[in-house]
């Protein structure tokens, strides 16, 4: 899609901190972090917004998401246990759709946000 930051992104026309590539998805670290952590998921084929998924995008978005316990283990931020069962770390994942939804890029995304708080502007 001409004039699409992450397409040109996926193409390698700009650049990115690239963390994950596959033959359908590419990961990289967001610009202007709102975390310690913040990545971007995206598929390589331009899809403006998750309203335009329908099932037949189930299984891309199941690998989107699936892969978010992968990058959270590689870059410090996996969900832990100790032996009493106490959980620490964690991360956020999520997906703007929509002007109301906070999207700015129309190029379907999921944020990874993690590490050590404050983090701008995500709440809780
Ligand atoms: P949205 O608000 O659409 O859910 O999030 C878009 C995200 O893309 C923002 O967090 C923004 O910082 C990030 N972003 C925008 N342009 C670029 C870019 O050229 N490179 C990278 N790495 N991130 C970008
Ligand atoms: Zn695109």
């Amino acid at each position: 899609m001409d004039n699409c930051i992450f397409c040109k992104i996926a193409a390698k026309q700009i650049p990115a901190s690239v963390v994950y590539e596959d033959d359908e998805l590419l990961a990289f670290k967001d610009i202007n972090p709102a975390a310690p952590v913040h990545l971007l998921v995206i598929p390589k084929q331009h899809i403006a917004t998750l309203s335009d998924c329908t099932d037949a995008q189930a299984p891309l978005l199941g690998k989107m998401l699936a892969l978010a316990p992968q990058l959270a283990a590689q870059h410090g931020i996996a969900v832990q246990a100790d032996a009493e069962g106490e959980r620490s770390g964690g991360y956020k994942t999520l997906i703007n759709a929509g002007p109301d939804g906070g999207q700015e890029v129309y190029h379907l995304h999921l944020h990874v946000y993690g590490g050590p708080r404050p983090w701008r502007g995500l709440g809780t």
